[in-house]
């Protein structure tokens, strides 16, 4: 049998026994976080986001239009992470494509940089309803997708935007006040934590916070000597 013919065959046997699982009321499986040495099926961020568009693993598929799984460029030194989709982003399947990713294409660009040139990825990649925050099991359950992205990008500096995004990736809920400003550090990887661009929306004033935080970023990246 071939590798194509088993893994299409295994592919088949695990949606079963997904669909069978519904059935008997078990809605989120929790799959074990993966180190960040682990490689992907084959290495690549194309095999991995095949995997998210056919996933079951938690409730958010069923009322998701589109697996909103990243974008941007595959060897980015800069990685952005928000919470999840919103409703554009679940139409269009693409993260940050509202008012609140406009702001953040302007944050990119003052950064010096152009969005295709970093990577910009959410915590879970369906769209909670209502635009509620994840819950933690949507999470967990999700995470395993995220930490491959990071395996194979490998960025040298993470942002990530918002309470949700630093609760899912570092496991941290002190108010993000306190949590931003100074870099963290994540299986290796500098991550600074600082506001959504959606709360900037709301909460102008944070603005100002937010460009103290991506001056820190930009500088970092420049001190290493390349472009992101
Ligand atoms: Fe799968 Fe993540 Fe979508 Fe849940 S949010 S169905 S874990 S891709």
């Amino acid at each position: 049998m071939s590798d194509k013919v088993s893994r299409g065959r295994l592919r088949e046997q695990v949606a079963d026994r997904l669909e069978q699982l519904q059935k008997e009321g078990v809605w989120v499986l929790s799959i074990p976080e993966r180190e960040l040495d682990v490689p992907a099926a084959d290495g690549s961020l194309e095999s991995v986001e095949a995997e998210a568009l056919a996933c079951v693993a938690c409730r958010l598929h069923e009322t998701r239009t589109k697996v909103v799984f990243g974008v941007g460029s595959p060897n980015a030194r800069l990685m952005f992470i928000g919470e999840g989709p919103g409703r554009d982003e679940d139409l269009q399947g693409e993260p940050f494509v509202g008012r609140a990713g406009q702001l953040l294409d302007k944050i990119i660009a003052a950064m010096g940089f152009e969005r295709e040139q970093v990577y910009i990825a959410n915590a879970v990649k369906c769209r909670p309803p209502q635009n509620r925050d994840p819950q933690a099991d949507e999470v967990s359950a999700c995470k395993s997708f995220l930490i491959r992205q990071v395996e194979i990008i490998r960025p040298e500096i993470i942002v990530l935007l918002g309470r949700s995004a630093v609760g899912a990736v570092l496991d941290l809920s002190a108010p993000l006040s306190r949590l931003r400003g100074n870099f963290r550090d994540w299986n290796g990887v500098k991550v600074m934590c600082t506001y959504h661009p959606a709360y900037l929306l709301r909460n102008p004033s944070a603005k100002a916070m937010v460009w103290e935080d991506m001056k820190r970023v930009r500088d970092t990246l420049a001190a290493s000597g390349e472009d992101a």
